[in-house]
């Protein structure tokens, strides 16, 4: 018999190094403020970035999308799944993100495992930024490609890791950088990853999970945000961050999408979104394509609560989108801010490794635009109070 104590080794190991997550059970439905265990707290941790997780609109379209198609897709899409409903998201979200197709699968996760595997093999090389996402990572590794990493945001490393592999006779060279680095709030130099990859012929994918509903106009994404339609071959992205419900999406050329239809294994082999995801992820789509005042306001409210807090003296990293690092550094430090902070009303993960890398521990705060400024000025009091109490700020 296989001996479980290890594992419970294991989690004793990292619970001292500050490293065990703790999973907090919602009591109420995501929100600007929260019931957990019994407390009402401020939630700062959400990826519920445009507050369309409890949207009446979207509630609504999920129940007819029941009443009318049911619960389920009964089967895979490729035999019997696909509802006139998946197809016309696809064409929705084809039409908001400016590309000319789009195939929708379960989550951002299996997004990046649908287009990865199908587009290279063993002659083949992937490119991929050093703090790239794990479901990219996992989709690597479900190749047999050569694999080059470039240094995060390096533009040189990453020419120089094309010659590389051009060196190595690599077929296909394919790209691969996140479009928001999830960890620290960053975006992807992608006008100048495009310039390289033009240069080396090179396929270029952007993974815009933390993009979709947050950068461009009407939130479309980094792409737009850049004004560089046409010029990224593969996007994929997320319905289960700005989108509010849960799935994700390969967006590109027709031709594309038509052979992921044929290739990808997640599309072939589970199930797709059930009705009531795809009718709220219509709904979604349609809400944001005409009315860009959500997406104005979680930029107002995630300027203004940055501004706070770096007036107050926290390291707030590199962030150029909502996602606010408070860095920390020390594992344990960051773990007991994040207990104070929910001691004191406040829902804010402490993040580590192996999320982040080591000695990088942060509490990462989400901001939303269903925080109202009252919600922005209770969590910088707090903040202001257990940074000075744990010596992070004078
Ligand atoms: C969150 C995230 C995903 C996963 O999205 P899900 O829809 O939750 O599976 C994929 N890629 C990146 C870059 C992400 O941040």
């Amino acid at each position: 018999m296989f001996d479980f104590d290890v594992l419970k080794k294991e989690m004793e190991e990292l619970e001292e190094k500050g490293l065990l997550v703790k999973i907090r059970t919602l009591e109420s439905p995501q929100g600007a403020w929260l019931n957990i265990e019994g407390k009402k707290v401020l939630n700062m941790c959400s990826n519920n970035y445009l507050g369309l997780c409890f949207d009446e609109e979207l509630k609504e379209a999920a129940i007819d999308g029941i009443r009318k198609w049911g619960v389920g897709p009964g089967a895979v899409r490729s035999i019997a799944g696909t509802l006139e409903l998946h197809n016309e998201l696809e064409t929705e979200l084809a039409r908001f993100k400016k590309v000319e197709s789009t195939l929708v699968v379960q989550s951002g996760f299996n997004a990046n495992q649908s287009v990865i595997p199908p587009i290279v093999s063993e002659e083949d090389a992937i490119l991929s930024d050093e703090l790239n996402h794990a479901s990219i990572i996992d989709g690597v590794r479900l190749t047999k490609a050569m694999r080059y990493v470039w240094k995060h945001k390096d533009v040189d490393d990453l020419e120089a890791q094309l010659q590389k592999a051009e060196t190595d006779g690599a077929r296909r060279k394919l790209v691969i950088t996140d479009g928001v680095f999830s960890m620290d709030g960053d975006l992807a130099p992608l006008p100048q990853i495009v310039e390289k990859t033009n240069k080396y012929g090179a396929i270029l994918m952007v993974d815009d999970a933390h993009g979709e509903g947050v950068l461009g106009s009407h939130g479309r994404g980094i792409v737009d945000h850049y004004g560089l339609h046409g010029s990224v071959d593969i996007e994929v992205g997320t319905l289960s961050k700005a989108f509010g419900i849960v799935g994700g999406f390969v967006a590109g050329k027709r031709v594309l999408i038509d052979y992921l239809k044929q290739k990808a294994r997640p599309f072939l082999f589970s199930s797709s979104l059930s009705p009531a995801e795809t009718a709220a992820a219509i709904a979604a789509v349609r809400k944001l394509s005409s009315s860009d005042e959500l997406v104005k306001t979680l930029w107002s409210n995630s300027d203004y609560f940055k501004e706070q807090l770096k007036a107050l003296g926290f390291d707030t990293g590199h962030s150029e989108t909502p996602i606010t690092p408070v860095m920390l550094y020390d594992a344990k430090l960051s773990a007991a801010f994040s207990k104070r902070l929910f001691e004191e009303g406040i829902f804010a993960s402490s993040i580590g490794f192996p999320t982040v890398p080591k000695g990088k521990a942060r509490i990462r705060v989400m901001i939303s635009a269903s925080h109202s400024r009252k919600d922005l000025d209770f969590a910088v009091s707090k903040f202001e109070l257990i940074g000075k109490e744990l010596g992070v700020i004078k």
